[in-house]
């Protein structure tokens, strides 16, 4: 059976590296992004010139419409859908709950949360066999943020991943009957982008000494815990987490 595989926010970081390694175990790869198109252009050509398969489509996962017509765009090009990698994400600048408004609020929950919700309703309606599909797999991308809370830093981006932990055992719970299971994946601190848009880029390398394993972990290890919960091999784990934070 062909494996087609969504990654959302797959233009940089955890998400890129998470194409690139299924494009290597064979999965047909839609790379999403949202403004970052020559990076996504890139590794798209990238996989193809590997031998591999893939596909770039924009879409902000936050936005309903833009959704359904990328699971739309999907279909069309690589057939339905097997696998979803719900990646994208966004953190604001650092700040304390008491400076924070409802614009930066609204921004990370669409963002996080409700991108996730759509992009697994959409992969939902394509993979349960009630719905004639052949059954599938989820793996949504918290943090550890979600049980450490950020205090200081992002609290709001942190109670995000607390929804999206949530969102991870309850969906598992629902689909479980219809062939798909659904996990996540909870990073510590890993080298991307992501620490210069809260406005720290040395995040990593100012708290790296605090962790047991006494350094910042890369794109790649998230991305082989995610390609394993993706896998045969994790077949009887659904609803359940595989923290990549160095001990943390
Ligand atoms: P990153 O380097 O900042 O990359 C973010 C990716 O998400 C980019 O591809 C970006 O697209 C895309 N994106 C952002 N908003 C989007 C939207 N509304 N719709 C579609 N795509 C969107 O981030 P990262 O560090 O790889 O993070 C990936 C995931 O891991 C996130 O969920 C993050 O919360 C989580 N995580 C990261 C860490 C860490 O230490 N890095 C730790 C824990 C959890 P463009 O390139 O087009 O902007």
């Amino acid at each position: 059976m062909k494996h087609v595989l969504l990654v959302t926010g797959a233009s940089r970081g955890i998400g890129a590296a998470t194409a690139r390694l299924a494009a290597a175990r064979g999965y047909a790869v839609c790379i999403n992004y949202l403004r970052n198109a020559s990076h996504a252009t890139a590794l798209a050509a990238e996989i193809e010139a590997a031998g591999g398969e893939a596909m770039v489509h924009q879409a902000d996962v936050g936005n309903e419409a833009d959704v359904v017509a990328m699971f739309e765009a999907i279909d069309a090009r690589l057939g339905r859908i097997t696998a979803l990698v719900n990646n994208a994400g966004i953190l604001e600048t650092q700040m304390r709950v008491e400076d924070m408004d409802a614009g930066r609020l609204a921004r990370t929950l669409q963002a996080n949360v409700i991108g996730s919700f759509l992009c697994a309703r959409e992969a939902v309606r394509r993979m349960a066999r009630k719905h004639g599909g052949a059954g599938g797999t989820i793996v949504n991308v918290s943090s550890m943020a979600a049980r450490l809370g950020s205090p200081d830093e992002y609290v709001d981006y942190a109670a995000s991943k607390g929804a999206i932990d949530s969102f991870t055992i309850g969906l598992a719970r629902e689909v479980a009957a219809d062939g798909i299971r659904v996990n996540a994946v909870r990073p510590g601190l890993i080298r991307t982008d992501i620490h210069a848009a809260g406005g720290e880029p040395g995040r990593v390398d100012r708290l790296k000494g605090s962790l047991p394993l006494q350094r910042g972990g890369e794109p790649e290890e998230v991305a082989a815990a995610i390609l394993w919960l993706l896998s045969d091999e994790a077949s009887y784990s659904t609803g359940t987490f595989i923290d990549v934070s160095g001990g943390r």
